[in-house]
């Protein structure tokens, strides 16, 4: 059984460095990435510079890129005005974003979860008029940093207005990485139930360590495509030195390892890793680049 890793280092990974990395090798990154073969990168986010400074060359990124490999690129997109940042053709597909949690919603856009829903509706009506394919992410939906617990029907109803908006495939994130198996089958049974497994993918954080077992609670409900981070780059906003994204490489070893199939060659990965590590100069949180340090 085939199993996408998408990933987003490059975009959720670098937004969150605190170094700052060039252009070139952001796309010599993404390149690598690429040849590794993910199908799915996102590589950037058109949010306003002023907001995520480390993603000031969105625009650079964008055009370095090459179009001509099989990858699916991806862009995150906050509303109209980064919409007409994006040339046609520069990526197949725009992400849109919200959080389950109000005050989390409100701290990461400012604006209320109905205001981010008009603003993401017109945005989904233009950027599906242009030809791009839509995803949406969810975040803080298994706990917020705010607020604690979220509303399972906060995010039910948020999912329902991106499905309705026209998004194919949401994202649900636990973006604090506080899920535990426990939470993730109870949250995607309920999703699968009502939506079906294919039109969701998973977004673990490994904050304290449960990253890859909420990986396998996921895949026993039926998710068939998860977010990485190469390196596992990008730590937690909310901890500072604690892990963020789950790392790529100990996905695909994961998987793999358990009779899945990523298309993933993991030699060009760990070289993909080590590169970035080398760039970002502290040691990445991925399991399977330590054992190839040294
Ligand atoms: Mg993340």
């Amino acid at each position: 059984m085939f199993i996408t890793v998408y990933e987003v280092g490059p975009r959720d990974g670098l937004q969150n460095e605190q170094i700052a990395i060039n252009v070139e090798d952001k796309i010599h990154l993404i390149r690598l990435l690429s040849k590794a073969g993910l199908q799915n990168i996102e590589v950037t986010s058109l949010v306003h510079p002023k907001w995520i400074p480390p993603l000031a060359d969105a625009t650079e990124v964008l055009k370095g890129i090459s179009q001509d490999d099989k990858t699916q690129y991806s862009v995150l997109v906050p509303n109209l005005r980064g919409l007409e940042r994006l040339q046609d053709n520069q990526v197949q597909e725009v992400a849109l974003f919200l959080s389950a949690s109000e005050t989390h919603n409100q701290k990461n856009t400012n604006k209320s979860r109905v205001e981010s829903l008009h603003a993401l509706r017109e945005t989904a009506y233009i950027a599906t008029k242009r030809g791009f394919r839509l995803r949406g992410y969810v975040s803080t939906v298994f706990g917020c940093p705010y607020e604690g617990d979220v509303s399972l029907a906060d995010t039910r109803w948020l999912i329902q207005e991106l499905f309705d908006m026209g998004v194919s495939q949401i994202s649900i994130g636990d973006t604090i990485g506080v899920a535990t198996p426990k939470q993730v089958h109870e949250v995607f049974s309920s999703l699968v139930t009502t939506w079906g497994s294919d039109r969701f993918a998973a977004h673990f954080h490994d904050t304290r360590g449960s990253g890859l077992a909420n990986v396998v609670a996921a895949l026993q409900e039926g998710i068939t495509v998860f977010d990485s981070s190469v390196g596992g780059l990008g730590g937690c906003p909310y901890a500072p030195g604690a892990a963020g994204n789950i790392a790529t490489e100990d996905l695909v070893y994961l998987l793999e390892g358990m009779g899945y199939e990523t298309g993933i060659d993991m030699s060009i990965l760990l070289r993909a890793g080590q590169f970035i590590q080398g760039i970002i100069g502290r040691e990445l949180p991925s399991k399977m680049l330590k054992t190839i340090a040294g």
